[in-house]
């Protein structure tokens, strides 16, 4: 009986969390902050931004809390609506990736002050805001960007206008309605963070072009993150990647195994920081993979492989893309889709082959892992260098060896480099540090935060204000 009535309660529960789902979707308007026009949306922005600038940072402060708390009391409906809406990805880990931007984004906390002292009086630098800034968020993120973003920039004296991804409007534009409902309630004016109900190239554009916007911040794939880099604009670029993790002999091989596991199948692998290779040396290749196994891998062979190839990409204008259909999507789904039936419990798929593999040089997204088997230490850098394909992003690496570590950071030059964890623990989960989920990798502000979204300001008094 008891177990009968707490089935009902989660019927309910469901239903409800369904009804509200597409209420909160259908009833977005201006007044939430999702705007028809662009040019609109920009000049709520720029209104907000007026008011925002002006205020204590004890207030924006008291916005942030406001917002964190939305989160963690959405998390749970904003993960089951991304799975929903864009088919990739698993609830559980979009439930953690919200309360991680919740609690461990930085807030003003982030923001510091040089200051130069002495006969001559006293100068200070400060960081400043830019105004108004156009960002542009991805699907594989998209409520945790949107989010993430709003507190780094407003933190910073910001407003944001988003273009978010088309095929997760839903979820980012009931994010921006909750970042606009926590304003609210603390007393605060609406449209610090906007957005359009159709975001299309078009309206991208318009945000590119504005005269009232300062500054463009790009997460996104190469496509994105080259139009913002050619708009004429100061922006920041955190594209793609596809990272790398070696393992040598000197490793805990065991630890390394679950944890490149944990790593690569974290929300189905749709962190641009996930592990997306492994390259081992030979002496150690045997025991990774039957640890890799024991923690819920499948080893495909040969024939197994080509079909996964030839599912994995699909032909368009003559030229082989990724198929957008497998992106996020459970590693036992793939597998039955190759006619493999594949228990539910399968985490991963994985396959010995070449670097030139296209399943191993192309960034996934996917519950795949290509095994890069190599002779020794120094093939692997070579070779996982080469893997990271010069995007500068993201690179991990198991090993005891002090030396060999410090040889593949400087040889990869990433902006993170994780060593014996998972690459989750770069943005904070189960490692030391602040989390964010744009990493600027192509244009160098690596891991942002409210200081990334600000000018430099000197601010000098000469000859006096010096008590020394
Ligand atoms: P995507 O490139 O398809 O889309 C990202 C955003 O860019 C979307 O809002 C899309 O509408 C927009 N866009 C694409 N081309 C554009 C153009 N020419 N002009 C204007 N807007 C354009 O990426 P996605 O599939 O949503 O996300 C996955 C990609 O993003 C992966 O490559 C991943 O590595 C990368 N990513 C990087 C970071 C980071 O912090 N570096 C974070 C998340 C995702």
């Amino acid at each position: 009986m008891a177990t009968e009535a707490l089935e009902i309660e989660k019927i309910i529960k469901n239903v409800l969390m369904e009804l509200k789902v597409q209420n909160t979707v259908e009833t977005v308007s201006s007044e939430d902050g999702i705007f028809d026009d662009m040019n609109e949306a920009i000049a709520a922005a720029k209104k907000a931004q007026k008011e925002l600038k002006v205020m204590p940072l004890e207030f924006r402060e008291k916005i942030i809390k406001r917002i964190r708390e939305k989160i963690m009391e959405n998390a749970e409906l904003l993960a089951k609506m991304g799975v929903e809406e864009t088919g990739m990805g698993r609830v559980g880990d979009k439930i953690l990736k919200h309360q991680l931007v919740a609690e461990k984004t930085p807030g003003t906390e982030c923001l510091s002050t040089i200051a130069w002292s002495g006969d001559r009086g006293l100068t200070l630098v400060e960081q400043g805001p830019f105004g108004v800034i156009g960002a542009i968020t991805p699907s594989t993120n998209p409520s945790e960007t949107v989010f993430c973003n709003s507190i780094g920039m407003i933190a910073a004296g910001n407003t944001v206008v988003f273009n978010p991804h088309p095929g997760a409007i839903k979820v980012s534009n009931f994010a921006v309605k909750l970042i606009n409902e926590a304003a609210k309630e603390v007393g605060a004016f609406p449209n610090m963070a906007v957005s359009v109900r159709k975001p299309t190239l078009e309206t991208a554009d318009i945000l590119f072009k504005h005269k009232d916007v300062e500054l463009l911040v790009a997460t996104g794939g190469p496509g994105v993150v080259t139009a913002v880099l050619s708009s004429g604009k100061r922006a920041m670029g955190a594209g793609a990647g596809n990272p790398p993790v070696i393992v040598d002999e000197t490793a805990d091989i065991q630890k390394a195994a679950a944890d490149i596991v944990n790593g690569a199948t974290f929300d189905n692998n749709l962190p641009c920081i996930a592990e997306k290779e492994v390259v081992v040396v030979e002496e150690v290749a045997d025991e990774l993979i039957s640890y890799m196994i024991e923690n819920g891998c499948m080893l495909i062979h040969t024939e197994q492989v080509a079909k996964l190839l030839d599912i994995v990409f699909v032909e368009k204008n003559g030229k082989k893309i990724l198929n957008r259909q497998w992106v996020g999507k459970d590693a036992w789904k793939i597998l039955r889709a190759i006619g493999i039936d594949a228990d539910e419990s399968i985490r991963c798929i994985i396959f010995e082959g070449d670097k030139n593999h296209p399943l191993i040089k192309e960034e996934l997204m996917m519950p795949i892992l290509g095994i890069v088997r190599v002779d020794d230490i120094d093939t692997a850098i070579e070779t996982a260098v080469e893997l990271e394909g010069g995007n500068r992003h993201s690179a991990h690496m198991h090993s005891k060896n002090i030396d060999r570590l410090t040889k593949f950071a400087k040889a990869v030059d990433t902006a993170i480099f994780v060593k014996n964890a998972p690459s989750y623990a770069a943005i904070g989960f189960g490692g030391e540090g602040y989390t964010t989920f744009t990493i600027a990798s192509r244009t160098g502000e690596g891991l942002t935060c409210a200081a990334s979204f600000t000018k430099n300001r000197r601010c000098v008094m000469a000859d006096s204000l010096s008590i020394r």
